[in-house]
């Protein structure tokens, strides 16, 4: 499936081997608070570090001000990564992150020793894909590694640019993972094929439901996207959520849904509320709002619903919470899809950002197939565009 040469391709032993990695993770007062992308990297950095690479890593992590800013150091991810590893990961806090000393440390760096390199970011190279830098990173390369599937719809310094300058690059486990799932879902999903969108925005998934309408059986559109579409066919949606500018695009996808003989799934009763806070439910009976309330989750009528259209399902992605789950009153919906999916014998597929976490928060990450570690990568994935992190490596022979 994958035409890109894996770290199973290449001989890495006494190698210099580069790593980009995707520690963009979430941390508070100096401490990890998830480590699970930490994790998602650790079969290939194990591997390594047994076939006795030298292995430097590289990652950004959020947006750094200037170089150098503290907040976004990558210092506690190579404190977490020392003790999962069980040896010290050599890292310099350094504002130059790519400095003569980090590079005298990197000469007398021993097989099976591991660097991890300061924030991609303090560089203002690395989003630009700058040539320079790319060729620096390429220093600590006889072979690339990319297993950053959070970035892989990004085209920078360090994962498309240093490509030009390295012989081979070639996918990490996480990624090679990733990919088989996703377009494994995709390509040959075993069916039925059921696809629940949900989260706030119709605009922000477009083209997820255009490229999906080809792909699946059933499309259930919940969350706050679901209103544009329940306005679309004449519902009152009082003050839910509303794109305007999208009730023509949503009115067309109910008919290509119809001609492609798609079923498409919108819920049909609410938790409603007079503000956008945690107050206490009210249900409606049906699809109509009261003209003072918006729709925060879904009913026990539509959990029922998607429960029924899920029964059967042999392969279920799933991106984008239901309802407003941050709040605990309008949690249950999303509770809901997340406990149905996990006792389903089907391939569950969670497409990373909120859903998610949502998951993680409800403790059913062990229950699902896979949850991705790239919330935008996945989207791409499923909008059937290419990734320019994936596209720069290696092909196959
Ligand atoms: P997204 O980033 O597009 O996946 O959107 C996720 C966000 O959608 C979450 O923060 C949810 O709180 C929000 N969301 C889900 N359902 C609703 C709703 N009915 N009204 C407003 N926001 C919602």
């Amino acid at each position: 499936m994958l035409n890109k040469k894996t770290l199973r391709d290449v001989v890495v032993a006494g190698k210099n081997v580069f790593v980009r990695v995707d520690f963009n993770v979430p941390i508070e007062h100096g401490t990890v608070t998830d480590v699970t992308r930490i994790d998602g990297a650790l079969p290939t950095i194990e591997y390594l570090v047994e076939a006795g690479a030298k292995t430097v890593l590289a990652s950004h992590l959020g947006r750094p001000k200037q170089a150098g800013d503290p907040e976004y150091s990558l210092a506690p991810v190579a404190k977490v990564l020392s003790e999962k590893l069980d040896m010290e990961v050599l890292f310099f806090p350094k504002e130059d992150i790519i400095d003569d000393e980090v590079m005298a440390a990197f000469e007398d760096m021993k097989p099976g020793q591991v660097m991890l390199l300061e924030n991609t970011r303090y560089d203002e190279g690395e989003e630009k894909n700058d040539p320079e830098l790319a060729r620096k990173f390429a220093r600590f390369a006889d072979v690339f590694v990319d297993d950053a599937f959070g970035t892989a719809h990004r085209a920078h310094a360090s994962n498309v640019g240093i490509t030009e300058f390295v012989d081979q690059s070639v996918a990490g486990f996480l990624v090679e993972k990733e990919l088989d799932f996703l377009d494994g879902a995709l390509e040959q999903p075993k069916r039925p094929f059921v696809a629940i969108l949900g989260g706030a925005k119709v605009s922000d998934k477009i083209k997820v439901i255009n490229s999906l309408l080809d792909k699946v059986d059933k499309i259930i559109i919940s969350g706050g996207m679901a209103y544009t579409f329940l306005k679309a066919i004449g519902y009152e949606i009082g003050t839910s959520l509303l794109e305007a500018d999208q009730l023509d695009y949503a009115r067309n996808m109910i008919d290509q849904a119809k001609e492609k003989g798609v079923e498409l799934i919108l819920p049909i009763d609410f938790a409603v509320s007079k503000e956008f806070a945690n107050t206490e439910a009210v249900m409606t009976n049906d699809e109509n709002i009261p003209e003072d309330m918006m729709g925060m989750d879904i009913g026990p009528k539509s959990i029922e619903l998607f429960n029924q259209a899920l029964a059967d399902a042999r392969t279920v992605v799933w991106n984008g919470p239901v309802g407003v789950f941050e709040m605990p009153n309008y949690a249950v919906g999303t509770r809901a899809v997340a406990d149905t999916l996990a006792k389903l014998d089907a391939t569950t597929i969670i497409g990373g950002g909120d859903s998610a976490a949502a998951i993680t928060q409800f403790g059913l990450a062990e229950n699902m197939s896979h949850i991705s570690t790239g919330g935008g990568a996945s989207l791409k994935l499923l909008e059937g565009a290419k990734l320019p992190g994936i596209e720069a490596l290696t092909d196959k022979e």
